[in-house]
């Protein structure tokens, strides 16, 4: 299975795709190292994420105690603190650090609400990579303003020899947001295919797979119903700053239970998970975050190894991109059944949006903004 943990909600980064800059997290709240103790070994993949994971001051420690609990260590970061994550490399070469890009300099910075953002983000992979680092790359969340940019970005990543890994706008709890939606949801989609076929023509394995989670992204920016069934609370958690533990991190009323007051196996295998599991398999988002996607898309006897449904799409696909014929999407996307546009959403580009709209708001009694149903259809 795999895990998310959500070591803080401070930022430094002001994105207009996310809150959570404007609801930091206080120092003495967020999860301890004790707690972190608490989670099981034989995890598949565990991320460190937030918020910004390198603002902890003992994120270094907390790697310690994780690294080992997992097939693959992850820390997603904005990467405006690359030299935080230095020591960390340098002891773990082997662990997946993904930097946060939304586009050429312009476009990411503007996007993010980060100043030279760009260029010490592609700096600091590049240092990174001297030291040793070996499971690099740039994330990018595909939407309206930066989808001309992907082919960009796919070239600057190959010319870097790190990874390009993608999802596209949603809205979820964590995010305090319930206005992520792509405006022209078929140009967005179409503007994914060309990254698909060179993905699919690389000699790399995990490159093909990727391919298959754009092609997933296609279908849910679309707005078609996701490709295969969500598992979260089975094969995925997400763990926020306080401890709670839920299904996901879009919908705050599947919280499964809490790691300070009990432990994992009271949590994972108690009524409550049981109930919200149920949940779940009738949950009507339609979601395809990585979390949730790559879960789903893995053999649930042997998790190194995909279902059939992805290999079977992997292999044929290949063959096509390999002898240079089309890849007929239209045969696994519905480019006629996009998704409603939003109601009462004024934003067209948030380019236009400046980052510094609200001040900051500090955690209340309530960790979540209660916004009833999110919307990710
Ligand atoms: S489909 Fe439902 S349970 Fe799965 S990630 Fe989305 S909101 Fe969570």
């Amino acid at each position: 299975m795999d895990l998310t943990i959500i070591s803080t909600y401070r930022c430094n980064s002001h994105c207009s795709t996310c809150n959570i800059w404007q609801h930091p997290t206080r120092l003495e709240n967020e999860i301890s190292l004790d707690v972190l103790e608490k989670i099981p070994a034989g995890i598949d993949n565990l991320n460190i994420s937030g918020g910004e994971p390198s603002l902890r001051a003992d994120l270094a420690e907390m790697v310690a105690i994780l690294h080992p609990k997992a097939r693959k260590m992850e820390i997603s970061s904005n990467g405006l603190l690359p030299q935080r994550l230095e020591p960390i490399v340098q002891k773990y070469p082997d662990i997946k650090i993904r930097f946060s890009l939304d586009g050429v300099a312009e476009v990411s910075n503007a996007i993010r609400g980060e100043k030279n953002g760009f260029q010490t983000k592609v700096q600091g992979l590049k240092r990174l990579k001297e030291l040793g680092g070996c499971d690099l790359g740039f994330a990018v969340t595909i939407q309206d303003d930066n989808v001309q940019d992907l082919d960009y970005l796919y070239h600057l990543t190959r010319e870097m020899g790190v990874e390009l890994s993608t999802s596209s706008l949603h809205n979820g709890f964590q995010f305090h947001k319930n206005d992520n939606f792509p405006y022209d949801r078929t140009r967005v989609a179409h503007g994914i295919e060309n990254l698909i076929v060179q993905m699919l023509k690389t000699a790399s394995v995990k490159n093909w797979f990727r391919a298959y989670l754009n092609l997933g992204l296609m279908g849910k920016i679309l707005g078609n119903q996701r490709m295969i069934a969500c598992t979260a609370a089975t094969d995925f958690v997400f763990v926020d700053p306080w401890s709670d533990v839920y299904a996901c991190n879009v919908r705050a009323d599947l919280r499964i239970g809490n790691l300070k007051t009990h432990s994992w196996d009271e949590i994972y295998h108690g009524e409550q998970a049981l109930a919200i599991r149920k949940a779940v398999s009738a949950c009507s988002q339609n979601c395809w975050m990585v979390g949730t996607a790559r879960t789903a898309m893995r053999n649930p006897v042997i998790t190194s190894l995909p279902k059939f449904g992805p290999l079977w799409w992997v292999v044929l696909n290949k063959i096509r991109a390999t002898l240079g014929l089309r890849i007929p999407f239209e045969q696994y996307v519905n480019f006629n059944d996009s998704g409603h546009q939003p109601v009462g959403v004024k934003r067209v580009s948030y380019l236009e949006i400046p980052s510094t709209r609200h001040p900051l708001r500090q955690e209340q009694g309530q960790h979540y903004d209660s916004f009833g149903v999110f919307d990710n259809h």
